[in-house]
């Protein structure tokens, strides 16, 4: 998850003057609370139980003071029953979420919540505190800290678990462990290499896309961002890494770390590549990590990610309930609120389990049938026994776009209707469907016709292909910001809102104009070099490239590193400790990514801080052959 929300809290977007509910929304919202287990109170009391303090300022800062990190009064609006412009489900769970501070969970086990998207669990241990993922950023994580510390005394941090490879369970590290000599760093197998390049390659678009899911830009409020689903809002700090000392590779292993018995359970390639629950037998605590939440996760997150395996994440529940369910008397995660009792834990797990079983194999069943994704995400719901249940509902992941998700696991965007197989692209298919119907006019009446029936779902799909066709057409694009807008306020889904409320604001107010993501120093250092140099291969321009030519060696001495480098064909390819015949490239790695991220190759040369032998003139016109990716390419615009 990438901190998109950096300026959310700063940048304030009012939509107010948007903010007319329609009479559709307002009956769609009554009609769905209708279907809501408003009896069940067990997460008031989960998400409450054990609180010990707030937080004593009203906001984190940076060391500096100059930038806020995290507003714990961004939330305070979310008072009493849902308005018309928010589902009143997501409301209930944007209110529990907002619950901030210290709690204790069990004896010798606490957690900092309401802090980051994510939480930070803290063990006491025999000489110190285990900390168990400390949040995105290293200023919420060392505010975390120290609130705990004036009730736990101030213990050092003797162990970090970190339960798996997403920025929000590492990113803070720092500010728990700000030396790290002689702290145990443990993480499952794999956490180091998922962790720096699980967003390289796809980085830019996944970030431009992430804007959306995360409704960067927008404000908290009843009118704009309602959480990001599995947490309030990612922070606006600085992102660390410190990597493990240990990993964890096998589900049985045992740890006894600072004298607390730890029993490990690996869980690959779940909700991510590398992650892993464990269990404290003295304690009767599980950590579930991030596999079971208090929503539905998702299956493909929507800014973009490889495809995830609903089955294997309903296989491992049911294994972690074999291991640890018997023994198990409180359960936490990695967001949201612990669970309390045996008997609610296991009730939990296998419920949750059954949510993610029944969207696969359903799926799979139709898809079976001869459905198509769009048919089967149309259809597939929950049963009954499931969807009472708050935790299976799709505040992140939804059983619409998961369904379609699972679809695209087994079977690829293709429906297999070679109607669908060389369509035109969306800006082309536009001008035609204009043209069929008569004029823009035509198709903005339609428009219309639709929004004022409520049939919002075709009302985008018309206003969208008179957007494409053509951009300038305010009024289309004004209808198409209050579409998007309806169905926003319509949401269950927290991310789904989001990606409606940011769709109407680009549609009114055009692209934002953010810079690139400052990317962490240490992400960077960590990131292995091959995996840089394909990211070099896939910004290669082919037109700018044209009919040249390059084969070059690169040398990184103190990583004791050399590659053979060519670039023909419009193709990169670089091999590990080969040697081309060409000039030979020799600097500090950070200095060459420096030169080539800033296009200041020629200065470094000069500088001697990059050093060539061979023919410098093979090489030039190098540094012009690459692109920079636009952070703020058009998505709701052709
Ligand atoms: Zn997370």
């Amino acid at each position: 998850m990438r901190a998109v929300l950096a300026v959310a809290l700063m940048c304030a977007f009012t939509g107010a003057a948007n903010a007319q509910v329609s009479d559709a929304t307002r009956a769609a919202n009554a009609a769905f609370s209708q279907t809501l287990p408003w009896g069940d109170r067990e997460d008031e009391d989960f998400a409450t139980r054990g609180f010990i303090a707030a937080y004593d300022q009203p906001q984190i800062r940076t060391a500096d003071g100059s930038r806020v990190v995290w507003d714990f009064t961004a939330y305070n609006f979310l008072q009493g029953a849902a308005p018309d412009t928010v589902n009143p489900s997501l409301w209930r769970h944007a209110q529990l979420l907002a619950r901030a501070g210290l709690f204790r969970v069990a004896d010798r086990v606490y957690q900092i919540r309401g802090f980051d998207v994510s939480n930070m669990t803290i063990v006491v241990g025999e000489a110190g505190l285990i900390i168990i993922d400390p949040l995105a950023s290293a200023e919420t994580a060392a505010a975390g800290i120290a609130l705990a510390r004036r009730t736990l005394g101030d213990l050092p941090v003797r162990a970090v678990i970190y339960t798996h490879s997403h920025l929000d369970h590492f990113g803070g590290v720092r500010g728990v462990v700000p030396d790290p000599t002689g702290v145990e760093i443990i993480a499952p197998e794999g956490f180091m290499e998922h962790a720096v390049t699980e967003n390289v390659i796809a980085g830019n678009a996944m970030g431009r896309r992430a804007m959306y899911q995360f409704g960067a830009g927008l404000s908290p409020g009843p009118e704009g961002q309602m959480t990001s689903g599995i947490g309030l809002a990612v922070s606006a700090g600085t992102f660390t890494l410190i990597p493990p000392t240990r990993s964890i590779t096998h589900t049985g292993e045992t740890l006894t770390v600072d004298g607390v018995r730890i029993e490990f359970q690996v869980t690959p390639d779940t909700e991510a590549p590398a992650e892993m629950n464990f269990f404290f037998p003295d304690f009767g605590v599980l950590c579930l990590a991030e596999n079971a939440n208090a929503t539905m996760h998702n299956v493909l997150t929507p800014r973009g990610a490889l495809v995830r395996d609903a089955k294997a994440w309903a296989d491992y529940l049911t294994e972690s309930l074999r291991l640890f369910g018997d023994r198990t008397q409180i359960m936490v995660t990695s967001h949201a609120w612990p669970r309390f009792g045996g008997d609610r834990v296991r009730d939990f797990i296998a419920s949750h389990r059954d949510a993610y079983k029944y969207l696969h194999d359903q799926s799979v069943r139709l898809m079976n049938a001869g459905y198509t994704d769009r048919e089967i995400a149309d259809q597939v719901r929950l049963p009954d026994s499931l969807a009472a249940r708050w935790f299976n509902h799709g505040y992140y992941g939804t059983m619409m776009h998961n369904s379609r998700a699972v679809y695209q696991r087994y079977m690829g965007w293709y429906d297999g209707n070679p109607a669908d197989l060389n369509p035109l692209p969306p800006a082309e298919e536009a001008v035609r469907f204009v043209r069929a119907m008569g004029g823009e006019d035509r198709v903005l009446a339609e428009g219309q016709r639709a929004f004022d029936e409520g049939d919002y779902r075709w009302a985008a799909r018309v206003l969208n292909n008179l957007v494409f066709d053509n951009p300038q057409n305010t009024a289309a694009r004004q209808l198409l910001a209050r579409t998007h807008r309806q169905m926003a306020y319509q949401a269950e889904s927290g991310i789904w809102r989001n990606m409606y409320l940011v769709a109407a604001r680009e549609l009114e107010q055009g692209t934002p104009d953010r810079p690139p993501a400052v990317v962490s120093a240490d992400l960077i250092g960590s990131t292995p070099t091959s995996y840089i140099l394909d990211l070099l291969a896939v910004r290669l321009n082919p037109e700018r490239l044209g009919n040249r030519h390059y084969a070059f060696n690169l040398v990184f001495p103190e990583r004791n590193e050399r590659f053979a480098v060519t670039i023909e064909n419009g193709v990169l390819v670089h091999e590990r400790d080969q040697t081309v015949a060409g000039p030979t490239i020799t600097s500090p790695r950070a200095v060459f990514l420096q030169a080539m991220a800033t296009q200041s190759m020629a200065r470094a040369v000069l500088s001697g801080q990059i050093r060539i032998q061979g023919s410098r003139r093979s090489l030039e016109g190098l540094g012009d052959v690459f692109d920079t990716p636009d952070p703020n390419f058009p998505i709701v615009t052709p």
